[in-house]
């Protein structure tokens, strides 16, 4: 794992003349996956050296969907040990909890004031999620964008790394922050995504993106035999029926997974092989596998000394928790005077 393929802050970074500083969220649905990891968390890592870092799990957002709430507590303390693991750094980035900073709902309820429910109900997230569950569309998924926009401001964030999924919600944290100083005064830095090369990594099903809650994807702390089942599963070029048909490297996600865990002359060997039919998907899943499990297995190892150091998890979220309270709290006292509400009395 290294930083190779991240992308570097860059000095336009914010309108306003602030330092940058970075914020980003990930779902407590389950344990990281290879998608979060190329998409989203090597850019956590870079960053940390770079700016001030805030990294929270966003479990009220886990709520807007995830109905296995019971999980939620041990998902929390999975994903800490994976960003661990990934090279997060508790000494350099703050590490902590969304719900254990209470004023993230005093300004989620504060900026759903000046957000046009248009800009929500037309929202692609809302729209598919809505789609994918009838029976729940409720409330708090219509206002997932305030909220995500909420964690953003809260830490008047300039950057925020994250996968391509999140650019339109990001584009309306955008919106909310020129919308809210263009009403109080300029009060926020107007956040920019950052991505990565892999920006999209898609599922094993080969058709959506790899998502925890649509169960595929390849979990960094996947054992190497569940590791190589999943390769295994993955859908290749759809029009490759027979090992003497040649392939399509560009369309097929095991060779784009190539690109990341394989050496360049084995990419080259695989897009040899597979446009000239010389190897078949199977040979060409089995190398991959292999790759991913030399990548892999330094993780798992820093992963399993973690998660046999006591209390290690909870420590890091009690002391990222404070440090996020107090820039909460300073953002939030300066929205009140700005919305006009009255000092909250000491
Ligand atoms: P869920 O299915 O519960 O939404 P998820 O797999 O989509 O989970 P998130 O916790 O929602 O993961 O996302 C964490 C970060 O990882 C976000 O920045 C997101 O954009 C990024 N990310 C998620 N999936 C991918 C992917 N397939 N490719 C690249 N980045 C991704
Ligand atoms: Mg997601």
């Amino acid at each position: 794992m290294d930083s190779e393929h991240t992308a570097q802050v860059t000095a336009d970074a914010n309108d306003m003349d602030v330092p940058v500083r970075v914020f980003s969220g990930a779902r407590p649905t389950g344990r990281q996956h290879i998608g979060n990891y190329l998409g989203a968390i090597q850019n956590y890592v870079a960053l940390q050296d770079e700016a001030e870092c805030f990294y929270c799990i966003v479990d009220y957002h886990a709520l807007t969907t995830f109905e296995q709430t019971e999980r939620i507590a041990r998902n929390t303390r999975d994903m800490v040990l994976d960003w661990l693991a990934a090279g997060m750094d508790p000494s350099r980035a703050v590490i902590f909890a969304q719900s254990d900073v209470p004023q993230i709902t005093e300004l989620h309820m504060l900026l759903s004031m000046i957000v046009p429910l248009s800009w929500l109900t037309r929202a692609p997230t809302f729209r598919e999620q809505s789609e994918a569950h009838p029976d729940n569309v409720n409330y708090g998924l219509l206002g997932y964008p305030v909220l995500m926009a909420s964690d953003i401001l809260l830490y008047k964030a300039t950057t925020v790394p994250v996968g391509e999924d999140q650019v339109p919600h990001l584009e309306l944290a955008r919106e909310i922050a020129r919308r809210f100083n263009h009403r109080f005064g300029e009060t926020f830095p107007v956040p920019q995504a950052q991505l990565t090369e892999f920006p999209r990594v898609m599922g094993i099903d080969g058709t959506h993106k790899m998502s925890k809650s649509l169960d595929n994807h390849i979990e960094l702390a996947d054992t190497p035999e569940d590791l190589r089942t999943r390769v295994l599963s993955m859908v290749t070029d759809p029009q490759r029926r027979y090992r003497t048909d040649p392939g399509r490297p560009e369309v097929c996600n095991v060779y784009t997974l190539h690109t990341y865990y394989s050496t360049p002359e084995e990419q080259a060997q695989v897009y040899h092989c597979c446009t000239n039919a010389l190897q078949g998907c199977v040979e060409c899943k089995e190398w991959l596998s292999r790759n991913l499990d030399a990548a892999l297995a330094p993780f798992r190892a820093r992963r399993d000394a973690f998660a046999a150091d006591g209390d290690r998890v909870e420590q890091i979220l009690g002391d990222g928790a404070a440090r996020a309270r107090s820039v909460a709290t300073e953002t939030l006292r300066e929205v009140r005077e700005r919305v006009g509400l009255r000092p909250q009395p000491r």
